[in-house]
């Protein structure tokens, strides 16, 4: 018997989450629910978190996290309760299958089958940002090795043990060198300890285009967070099933499994709503606890369900549906399905001991570090690159001078094109001369002759070559 703690929600989330849990006990799973209250309740007690100190003791000691849609009340303050425990509990990795029903379920691709395997922590979320001069506000982009080796890794232990066969690989590298570029190394990298699984690489504008167009061509597709929140969303609804998907948080040690769906208020207790992406989302965890016959034999019996033409309200169409029936007839339909496979849809075989191996991230030796220059970002009001450079002419030092100015990245000066639009945000490169180094002590000396010459620095950033390769962007253009 495993304890997980579960969360009923609000709106129709009482009612999946009963369902849900009703048909798991039917099947056998072997699981003891402690109840905890999260969400609209616990917002408007004043709470802008939306969960106690109480609860979290109970989800952090049970580990495993079985959580309904909540409503978060309209008005500022409030704190997304899903980032939160994303991030608090480390869950670093969010798998969302998407499989289309057809012809039970109307959708445009009648063979898409795809699971999408999201970096769930880092990239543009890291929610740092700073507005730096009047038009200029940054957000910074954090992709760490760790971060890629486990979600790379995550994904191809997930196909391995899901019998999958290709996992592929989106990001913007061709733009993001370093950031993306890492992604894509470290998944070239990881993918050669699978060779029985095959692996590719596509850059995501194209590779969210043949998604959207030819999905059937994708298995298992890694990609770092902002792209997998993106995708992920797309990949449900066009295997026409946004109300059917559910997803998995996962964490080196705690779990959260949920619908994809809100809490939907309007059709609350009246016994209309779909249970099934809680159940998808149930199957999951239950495939996480390695309890798989269970899992198998559930998701059997539902695809069966679906497939007897036994459909709630939102799927229900005239002609290919049999029976319109309620969130806990619906319940009972699979319940009474268990042990049953599904003919036309294909049925599942989830392997019985096969348990992922996610060994933890151990950091590697420090590689040699070298400061090669810096980056001074300077607010300045004037438009002409030249002049910025006149007026930098009076930050001096004997080995260190500028090297180029850019604006929003693309390189202004020396040479640049009078036709290029320039915001009050400026790069300028200082580098030292062929041979020489530079210096911390360097780099306060320029911040203080800018400083004495009243040229408003707004930020550094050190360039850094590690094991003797450049560590950042060239300016575009340079
Ligand atoms: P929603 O997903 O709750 O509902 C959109 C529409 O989809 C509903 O009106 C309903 O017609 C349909 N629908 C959704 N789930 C269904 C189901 N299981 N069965 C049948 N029909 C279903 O989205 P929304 O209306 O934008 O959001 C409502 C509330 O849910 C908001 O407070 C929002 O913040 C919250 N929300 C919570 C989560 C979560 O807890 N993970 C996720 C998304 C939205």
């Amino acid at each position: 018997m495993t304890r997980i703690t579960v969360a009923k929600g609000d709106g129709i989330g009482p009612e999946i989450m009963d369902a849900t849990l009703n048909i798991l006990k039917a099947a056998g799973a072997q699981i003891e629910v402690d109840e905890i209250q999260v969400g609209e309740k616990v917002y408007l007690s004043g709470n802008t978190s939306g969960i106690s100190d109480e609860s979290w003791d109970i989800i952090r000691k049970n580990k495993i996290f079985l959580k309904a849609p909540i409503t978060t009340p309209q008005g500022g303050g409030y704190k997304s309760l899903n980032v939160t425990t994303r991030k608090f509990l480390g869950l670093y990795s969010n798998v969302r299958p998407c499989l289309s029903l057809h012809p039970f379920v109307s959708t445009k691709h009648p063979i898409m089958d795809v699971v999408i395997i999201r970096e769930n922590e880092e990239d543009l979320y890291a929610g740092i940002e700073h507005q730096q001069t009047d038009e200029v506000i940054q957000c910074l982009k954090l992709i760490s090795r760790p971060g890629c080796e486990k979600i790379v890794r995550y994904a191809f232990e997930y196909a391995r043990v899901q019998n999958r066969k290709k996992v592929t690989c989106f990001t913007k590298d061709n733009i993001m060198k370093q950031t993306d570029g890492l992604f894509h190394q470290v998944f070239d990298e990881i993918a050669k300890e699978y060779p029985e699984i095959e692996n590719e690489h596509w850059i995501i504008d194209i590779g969210a285009a043949k998604l959207a167009d030819t999905p059937e061509i994708f298995d298992v597709i890694v990609m770092p967070n902002l792209y997998g929140d993106v995708l992920s969303d797309v990949a449900a609804q066009i295997a026409g099933s946004v109300g059917l998907a559910g997803s998995a948080n996962i964490g080196e040690e705690c779990a959260m499994f949920e619908a994809i769906h809100g809490s939907a208020p309007r059709r609350a207790g009246q016994n209309m709503a779909n249970p099934s992406g809680l159940l998808q989302g149930a199957i999951m965890m239950l495939s996480h606890l390695g309890q798989n016959d269970v899992a198998e034999k559930i998701q059997n019996a539902w695809l069966k369900t679906i497939e007897d033409g036994v459909h709630t309200y939102d799927i229900y169409k005239d002609g290919v549906s049999k029976e319109k029936v309620g969130t806990h007839e619906f319940a009972e339909a699979v319940i009474a399905n268990l042990g049953h496979k599904p003919q036309i849809l294909k049925g599942v075989t989830y392997s019985k001991d096969q348990k992922m191996i996610l060994p933890t991230y151990h950091r590697k030796p420090a590689q040699k570090k070298d400061l090669e220059g810096v980056d001074l970002f300077i607010h300045w009001s004037g438009t002409d690159p030249n002049q910025l450079a006149e007026i930098m002419k009076h930050i001096q030092h004997p080995n260190i001078s500028l090297s180029m100015i850019t604006n929003r990245g693309i390189k202004v000066w020396p040479n640049g094109f009078k036709e290029t639009f320039c915001t009050d945000h400026w790069r300028c490169r200082f580098k030292p001369a062929e041979g020489n180094g530079i210096s911390k002590s360097d780099i306060i000396d320029l911040l203080n002759q800018a400083e004495n010459h009243g040229i408003d620095v707004v930020k550094t950033e050190n360039l850094y070559s590690f094991n003797g390769v450049r560590a950042y962007s060239l300016g575009q253009g340079q």
